[in-house]
Parts: C-alpha cells; sequence; structure tokens
C-alpha cells in the first residue's frame, strides 16, 4: 500500500433520542514523516461540496504517496445537513441556542502569552512546538470539561478542533450563497494564497472570531510575534489555516469537485506533503483584497430582486448590481429601483433568493483590490 489507512468514527453530539451521532474520520498516512493536514467540511450544513471535494481526494490519495498524514472528516456536522424547511437546508445555525456553526471555536491570547514567558533564547523551534502544541489541547481539554457545560455548536467544534489542533495545515471548506471561489488567508501566510486554484483572495488579520481557521492559525501567529519581539528573531512554525469558500450552497458539482481537490493538492505539494507529484497551481487571474475592504451590501428597502451582477466578474461603479421591484408601487415610477455599485468592485457572492426584506446583505463584493501573482 502506498500510504497507510484508516477510518474511524466520531461521535459530535446525541439527538434527543439519544442516539450518538457520529462522523467518519479517514486518515492516510505516509511512510515518510512529513505535517499532519486537517481538511473538513460542511459544518454549515448547506455547504455541501466540499463532501464532494473530499471524495476525491480520497480517490487520488490512494495513488499518491504523501509525507506525514492527512485527516478528512466530511460532513462534520450531521446535526446542521440534516435541519431542513421545505426545500432548503437551515444550517449555518445551531437551532436551539441560535449560534453560528462556525463561531464556537476556542482561543485564548493570554493563554499564549503566558506560555511565551515560558520560551528561553535558546529552545529549538521543535521543541517550542511540541510543548506549545500540548498546552493548546490541553487548554481545549479544559474547556470542553466546564462543569457548567455548553452549546450544541460549541461542543461539536470543539470536538472537531480537538482533532484539528493535532494539525500543521487546517483547511475548512465552505461555500457562499450564491458564489464565486474564494479563499480566507492570513496575512502571515500570503504566499500560499497563489498555490490553490482560486481566483479571489481574501487577507485576514491576527484577530479572532470563533472561526476554526482563526482558531488555528492565531494562537502559533501570536507566539510567533510575541517571542519574535522578545528573542529579535524570526519563528516559523509552519502552522497554517484557510477557510476555502467552494462555489454556491446546495450545489453539488462533481467535475468541479475534482478540480477543487487538485487545487488543494497543488498546495499540499507546495507544503511538501506529496511526494515525486507533479501538481503546480494553475495559471489563472488571482484578485486579493483586505478584510476590510471586502464589503457587505445591505438594501434599504424590501421587495422582489433580480441579481444584475455576476459574482467573480467586475463591476464598475455607478453600474446596475440589482433590480428591485416593489408590488405595492406598480402603476408609477417607483415600481423598480436599481442598486448601482458604490465604487469599482469585484461582486464574490449574493442573497440566494429573489425576494428580500429591507436590511437584507446582498451583495458581499472586494473593493480596494489588486491583482497577484
Ligand atoms: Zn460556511
Amino acid at each position: 500500500m502506498i500510504n497507510e489507512f484508516h477510518k474511524d468514527y466520531l461521535v459530535v453530539a446525541k439527538n434527543a433520542s439519544g442516539r450518538s451521532m457520529q462522523v467518519p474520520v479517514y486518515r492516510f498516512i505516509g511512510k515518510q514523516h512529513g505535517p499532519v493536514v486537517y481538511i473538513q467540511s460542511s459544518i454549515h450544513g448547506a455547504e455541501v461540496q466540499g463532501n464532494v471535494v473530499i471524495y476525491h481526494l480520497i480517490q487520488l490519495l490512494k495513488s499518491l504517496p504523501i509525507r506525514g498524514e492527512i485527516i478528512l472528516v466530511p460532513n462534520c456536522n450531521p446535526v446542521g445537513t440534516n435541519i431542513k424547511a421545505g426545500e432548503y437546508t437551515l444550517g449555518r445555525f445551531d437551532p436551539v441556542n441560535g449560534t453560528n456553526w462556525n463561531r464556537g471555536y476556542f482561543y485564548d491570547r493570554d493563554a499564549v502569552l503566558k506560555f511565551a514567558r515560558t520560551v528561553g533564547a535558546e529552545e529549538s523551534i521543535q521543541s517550542i512546538k511540541q510543548r506549545f502544541r500540548a498546552h493548546l489541547l490541553q487548554g481545549l481539554q479544559r474547556r470542553m470539561s466546564n462543569d457548567w457545560g455548553l452549546g450544541l455548536a460549541n461542543q461539536l467544534n470543539l470536538k472537531l478542533q480537538l482533532v484539528a489542533a493535532n494539525a500543521d495545515i487546517v483547511l475548512d471548506l465552505h461555500n457562499g450563497p450564491v458564489s464565486s471561489r474564494h479563499l480566507y488567508v492570513p496575512e502571515y501566510a500570503e504566499a500560499a494564497a497563489t498555490h490553490f486554484n482560486i481566483p479571489h483572495i481574501i487577507y485576514i488579520p491576527n484577530t479572532f472570531a470563533g472561526a476554526l481557521d482563526e482558531a488555528t492559525f492565531c494562537p502559533w501567529w501570536t507566539l510567533s510575534e510575541s517571542l519574535s519581539k522578545k528573542h529579535q528573531r524570526q519563528f516559523d512554525f509552519g502552522v497554517e489555516a484557510f477557510t476555502v469558500e467552494m462555489g454556491s450552497q446546495e450545489v453539488v458539482n462533481f467535475s468541479e469537485g475534482e478540480e477543487d481537490a487538485q487545487g488543494i493538492l497543488s498546495y499540499l505539494n507546495s507544503r511538501n506533503v506529496l511526494i515525486d507529484a507533479h501538481v503546480t497551481p494553475k495559471k489563472m487571474p488571482r484578485y486579493a483584497t483586505e478584510l476590510a475592504n471586502y464589503k457587505t451590501l445591505f438594501t434599504q428597502m424590501g421587495g422582489i430582486v433580480e441579481y444584475c451582477a455576476k459574482p467573480g466578474t467586475p463591476v464598475k461603479q455607478g453600474d446596475c448590481l440589482a433590480k428591485v421591484l416593489n408590488v405595492d408601487e406598480l402603476e408609477n415610477e417607483r415600481a423598480v429601483e436599481l442598486i448601482s455599485a458604490p465604487c469599482d468592485l469585484i461582486p464574490i457572492l449574493h442573497f440566494p433568493s429573489a425576494s428580500v426584506l429591507s436590511g437584507t446583505q446582498l451583495y458581499k463584493c472586494f473593493t480596494e483590490y489588486r491583482q497577484v501573482t
């Protein structure tokens, strides 16, 4: 066998009948030492394309020798996937507490800074990394054994994080509502962005808002910054995490999924996970912006909407983004209102429904963007 292969199950929740809800955990272990990679999909239950991507990755990894280990957890939120209302999956929020399923991961900045004080000038990267990982895992265990218990989403997140915290590379596969492919990249790992085959890149700072990518990179980034300041040299721990948005929710496309899997392999190859593989990034235009310039456009009015701007296609200031029909004004000139672009932008995603209330997030857009090579 090219790689060692294991399949286990992880219990992530219990339903009201007391039954365990479990997810499969697929592991490929290479014969050579290397990074540990963790990839999960569908923490938001309607965002299903990542499962197809993981399927393709598993097919490809059967004949691709690797270094280190790759852990794949598809459909990691069996609660979210099964919450349907009519034709739709309501997979974004824990229905019990209303929490976003991707905001309950754990990060304790003060604990990182406290740990940084235990590192001496002579300690090797390898040793710091080993001690810090044990420290992170202990913190997670303590959080999970909280006497007062934890909410449903929080429990699920921490069970997954306990697996992900062992990894050097974490990829969380998502989808937007109606969306182009885009990638969240921590600013310190900017160079990694062009190794994926993803045309739109958002650089994010070292701030924690509860998501898995942030919970993974914030501790290592903070530790690295703190130690660099103290010891006046660089500390590179090689830990990177990304949220990868693979098109639109409620949509599955097998052939695009195979391309998505190739893009992930291209990045993993840049990190030396693959042995003698000739997987390189596609030549394609890539556009990037900072998180602060990734803007949400809300509707002022409610009504029936035609989305005129296509996700991924640049729009000039003043061009029409959407037409809103107001059924209360059909006989007069206020029947149709145009929503135009406030500046030059690239629409990345839009609301999935053609009927909206006032204050709906209609589009999310790149502004102040630039091409990257
Ligand atoms: Zn998502």
